[in-house]
């Protein structure tokens, strides 16, 4: 799919791209509904646009993607294996949860640089960046199989395959694109951006004038070892992070996410719960704790060693949610997203 093309967003207003620029003012309200409302899969459905123009967006602005499904049998989870223009590899993830959220869950980049050793990403390395459009097409794509169920995209997360501080301008336009009353129309409230705290992008994000969520990975309480398992923890120790976090909280007002995944024998033990509660009892957050999906020598730790971890946490006053993760059985499922089917782990 190639909507650059197309269309542009300035603030919350599409605009018009090359292809549209001598076309009267109408035709980009008419097309956007075409892409983004009626979920069009090809320009030949766009029935009240010109032939000459059809043929012209036909040959240069394609619609269609490249795309694999493989649903979870446990879950009413989709992975959506992409292929792009150059053959890189991506995936996205449709999570139906049973109060009538559809969240989609996408990613940013091809491969990561970052290299987080629990995660599947991580080990293919950095391939490149995605395009702002290539991050809109992953939540299109979901939503033109949603709409045949009546359903439609409720909830986005950058959370996939990749980094989105390091790829900052093409998120931040596709975050525009999707809250747009023309592009998908999500409230930016239900969109959250993830970030291992990459500094630079939770100071620029504080000054945009979009209310999206920030979420953190933190992943230990500790620096030596965050290290261990998050080598970017060199360049962006902690402390670093909670100083940016809490500029960030002093422009918005708006809580942080902080992101821990338990992992058996790495992070869960009862005394990091400590210091995780004497990290951060003094800031206004939340702490999702996620059970780690079998990743290489990585596993969950026990449902007991949960329990009593989630105990310490809120007996020292943290509000903590528990995210349960969705199509482990399709390598869908955080940390395990690799630009494959699903059976690449070791
Ligand atoms: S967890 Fe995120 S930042 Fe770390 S390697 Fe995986 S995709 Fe990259």
């Amino acid at each position: 799919m190639n909507l650059s093309s197309i269309l542009k967003i300035k603030k919350n207003n599409l605009v018009a791209g090359d292809l549209l620029k001598d076309e009267p003012r109408f035709r980009l309200t008419q097309i956007a509904k075409y892409i983004f409302q009626d979920l069009i899969e090809n320009w030949e459905q766009a029935t009240s646009i010109p032939k000459v123009l059809r043929d012209k967006l036909n040959k240069n602005s394609s619609l269609t993607m490249n795309s694999k499904l493989i649903a979870s049998k446990h879950s009413p989870t989709i992975k959506s294996l992409i292929t792009l223009k150059d053959r890189e590899k991506i995936e996205t993830v449709l999570m139906r949860h049973k109060d009538g959220r559809n969240t989609v869950c996408v990613s940013t980049q091809a491969g990561c640089a970052l290299g987080c050793v629990f995660c599947a990403t991580g080990r293919i390395g950095f391939r490149r960046n995605l395009s702002w459009d290539e991050i809109v097409a992953q939540v299109i794509l979901f939503q033109r199989i949603l709409k045949k169920e009546n359903r439609r995209v409720t909830n986005v997360v950058y959370m996939g395959m990749g980094e989105p501080m390091l790829n900052y301008e093409n998120v931040l336009q596709s975050v525009r694109i999707l809250n747009a009353p023309k592009g998908l129309n999500i409230g930016a409230r239900k969109i959250s951006i993830s970030t291992v705290g990459i500094t630079e992008g939770i100071d620029r994000l504080a000054n945009e004038d979009i209310q999206v969520n920030l979420a953190v990975s933190l992943h230990a309480p500790v620096d030596s070892l965050r290290n261990e398992m998050m080598p970017i923890n060199k360049k962006y120790p902690i402390q670093k992070i909670l100083e940016s976090v809490t500029s960030y909280f002093k422009m918005t007002h708006r809580k942080v996410m902080f992101e821990y995944v338990l992992i058996a024998g790495v992070n869960d033990s009862l005394e990091y719960a400590e210091m995780l509660v004497q990290l951060l009892r003094k800031y206004t957050c939340m702490l999702n704790l996620i059970k780690m999906n079998p990743v290489y020598k990585f596993h969950p730790p026990k449902p007991e060693q949960i329990k009593r971890f989630k105990e310490i946490l809120e007996k020292g006053g943290l509000e903590v949610v528990q995210r349960y993760s969705f199509g482990q059985d399709i390598k869908a499922a955080c940390g395990q997203l690799a630009g494959g089917e699903g059976n690449i782990q070791k």
